[in-house]
């Protein structure tokens, strides 16, 4: 029989802990040796849901939510409409108008919602009056939340992220001491902080370059002094070390690790015992004894590889590269400055900027959009946003091309066209694409049949 006991404490009670809060991420990883109270349920309050709410507008705009609620989450935001701001906290653009929602306006003086609604908390019909949401436009500024990234329960959270991962893959059962350090820091605040900050640029952006938009990263390596370290790249936004032991733990043999989890939920992993040990097994891959000879096309002889067909050649590189850089670079900090501060809101609003396009964040527009009986849509030309008007306009692509079913695949390219972008797999909409495409729809007739058409294509995306 299995057996489990807490990697905390020891406790032989075990429950699975989700490794990354399940808030954050699409792609759940587990540890099943956590106990359920102590080291599962109390983080939660400690330090994991004052970061989940901090990163709300993160997780919302990338379709991530919580597998255990129903709605995404709820970021606060100011929402001007007609020169009344109204404070708010929102989950999309449409809960804003849903009919039910009352807004309030910052100085308190005016409410906002469906006429019906309205009247009745009013009155007196003198004091109502209407406006056109289709037609005035709306500007919606979030604040976003910086210091978040530096405070004790992100260093906190990382540190269990770090080590959960780091136990899960090397099957550590129960607690031991050469973790003593970083599960006092998880579990009490205290101890030395293990996590410490990358704050170079370059790092960043060739990261970003071979990884999707907004996924998360696991490196696992040992550093020059022989410490066991793992790398945590949340949302590819910030880059935390994280130093699980202070040498390798005898029982513990994997100490080359890569995991990448995106945001559509698929996952990308290597697990290696070292360095040397990866870098033999990719350059034996190309040896010309795996290969052996393989169908005859037309009169040509074709080879194929023995054993792996399907095998990431480009992740092999990328992650050597990754752990080049984290054993040369120690430019790291705990504290902010202008620098790393410049880097993660960069990054941030690169995450904001970039729809992500996949089946799930399709399927939740068509959902908020166009459920039953809702009303006509109709664009507002004024407004601006960028994954809106991107989605509208795949929805109006696909009816007016009369498409009658949809893939991953076809979604893709239609987006691909209407962005005119090559191999690049990110989607960046630049203000000026973004008139154009709406431009585009406005000036062709029908164009609300043709998006409700789209519309129920997508609804009728199975699995
Ligand atoms: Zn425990």
């Amino acid at each position: 029989m299995e057996k489990h006991a807490c990697i905390y404490c020891g406790n032989t009670e075990t429950s699975e802990s989700d490794i990354i809060p399940d808030a954050l991420t699409n792609a759940r990883i587990t540890n099943k040796n956590v106990c359920k109270t102590e080291h599962n349920n109390k983080f939660s309050d400690l330090f994991e849901s004052e970061v989940i709410e901090a990163l709300a507008l993160i997780t919302n705009e990338l379709d991530i939510k919580s597998h255990k609620g129903e709605n995404y989450a709820a970021y606060p935001a100011k929402i001007e409409i007609d020169g009344i701001e109204y404070s708010t906290k929102m989950i999309s653009e449409k809960d804003l108008f849903n009919g039910r929602k009352v807004l309030v306006s910052t100085d308190k003086k005016h409410k906002l919602s469906s006429m019906d609604k309205i009247t009745k908390i009013a009155k007196d019909s003198r004091k109502v009056s209407e406006v056109d949401i289709n037609k005035i436009p709306l500007y919606k500024r979030v604040e976003i939340n910086i210091n978040i990234y530096f405070s004790e329960k992100m260093f906190r959270m990382i540190s269990k992220i770090a080590y959960e991962w780091y136990c899960s893959r090397n099957g550590v059962v129960g607690y031991h001491d050469e973790f003593e350090n970083i599960v006092k820091f998880i579990t009490l605040g205290k101890g030395d902080n293990p996590v410490t900050i990358f704050q170079n640029e370059e790092l960043y952006k060739y990261c970003g370059q071979q990884i999707s938009l907004g996924s998360h990263c696991l490196f696992a390596l040992v550093d020059n002094t022989g410490k066991v370290n793992v790398i945590v790249s949340l949302f590819g936004i910030a880059m935390y070390r994280v130093v699980v032991s202070d040498a390798i733990p005898a029982f513990c043999k994997n100490n080359f690790m890569f995991m990448e989890l995106r945001t559509d939920s698929s996952r990308k992993e290597l697990t290696h015992v070292s360095y040397e040990e990866a870098e033999n097994y990719f350059f034996e891959l190309f040896n010309p004894s795996n290969f052996i000879e393989g169908a005859n096309i037309a009169g040509t002889h074709i080879v194929i590889h023995k054993e792996i067909s399907n095998i990431d050649v480009v992740l092999y590189p990328f992650v050597f590269n990754m752990m080049k850089c984290f054993l040369e670079i120690r430019d790291e900090i705990q504290e902010p400055n202008e620098k790393i501060v410049k880097i993660l809101k960069c990054n941030i609003q690169e995450v904001l900027q970039a729809s992500t396009l996949h089946k799930k964040s399709i399927q939740r527009f068509v959902k908020e959009y166009f459920s039953d009986g809702h009303e006509p849509i109709r664009l507002n030309p004024n407004a601006s946003n960028k994954k809106t008007t991107l989605l509208f306009y795949i929805l109006f692509v696909i009816g007016r091309d009369n498409i009658e079913c949809i893939d991953d695949k076809s979604l893709q390219e239609i987006a691909k066209e209407a962005l005119d972008m090559g191999v690049k797999s990110e989607l960046i909409v630049t203000d000026e694409l973004e008139k154009k495409l709406q431009n585009e729809m406005l000036s062709t007739e029908g164009y609300g049949d043709m998006l409700e058409k789209g519309a129920e294509v997508i609804k009728k995306w199975e699995e």
